[in-house]
């Protein structure tokens, strides 16, 4: 049986297919990850479209008995030319992207997952080198969040005390949540599992929360705190991925 469908999607990777296709992954709001062919040479139309970080409206064609899905359009309504221009946006633009292909697209909202990528990518777009590793860090805290995973910042979560204005908390490893520094030291979990918090990352993580990522410019941190900020964000979802990818380091 064939069918037609239309999506709302961003292109996340494109790889070689055969001698002339390639096999693109798309994000879209209405199925998570779909990946489909497209057919055609360097100087196909189609092609050109459907280059990583595109977004618009995608048509496929699906042969559900083989298992086909061929794109038959795509409509970019928006291009981010600006991510391939710098080193920083383009190495950025690829962790965001393979973080949402390791972790399948999101946890279900998928257009929710897509408004958060796009979001980041427009931001991306434009964005100086020193922002780009804001906007990554803003986005693997709010990432998190769509996996159903995110520990409160603010409390420990053994005593459930209030993390105190300029005190640290300890984020375990192992149990993806927060300890108050007497908690920590009382925990017979090694040192080495622990990742300091301090209250300058912890006031960031607050500030920029649900914040558009477009506007992280005006929202710097010192080095320390966007270390740490860095540092746990990326430990969260390497629990909930069961790995760290090597795109987050660059
Ligand atoms: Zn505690």
């Amino acid at each position: 049986m064939t069918r037609n469908f239309t999506y709302s999607a961003l292109v996340l990777r494109a790889r070689p297919s055969g001698i002339d296709n390639r096999e693109i992954t798309f994000l879209t709001a209405e199925a998570g990850l779909i990946r489909a062919t497209v057919f055609g040479g360097a100087k196909s139309k189609l092609r050109a479209h459907t280059e990583p970080y595109h977004q618009g409206t995608l048509w496929i064609y699906q042969d559900s008995a083989k298992d086909f899905r061929k794109v038959s359009d795509f409509d970019v309504r928006f291009w981010r030319p600006g991510i391939r221009e710098g080193y920083e946006r383009t190495m950025t633009a690829v962790s965001v992207a393979e973080t949402i292909l390791e972790s399948c697209g999101g946890g279900g909202e998928w257009a929710a997952s897509l408004a958060l990528a796009g979001r980041t990518l427009n931001a991306l777009d434009q964005a100086s080198a020193g922002t780009c590793r804001r906007i990554a860090v803003s986005f693997f805290w709010h990432w998190p969040e769509l996996l159903g995973q995110r520990p409160d910042i603010r409390r420990c979560a053994s005593c459930a005390c209030e993390a105190s204005g300029d005190g640290v908390l300890w984020y375990s490893r192992l149990q993806g949540s927060f300890l108050c520094a007497p908690c920590a030291a009382r925990s017979q979990e090694p040192r080495l599992n622990f990742l300091s918090l301090g209250p300058g990352a912890r006031r960031w993580l607050a500030a920029v929360e649900g914040l558009d990522p477009a506007l992280l410019a005006r929202y710097t941190l010192d080095q320390t705190a966007l270390e740490e900020a860095e540092a746990f964000s990326t430990a969260l979802i390497a629990g909930i991925l069961g790995k760290r990818l090597a795109s987050w380091n660059y």
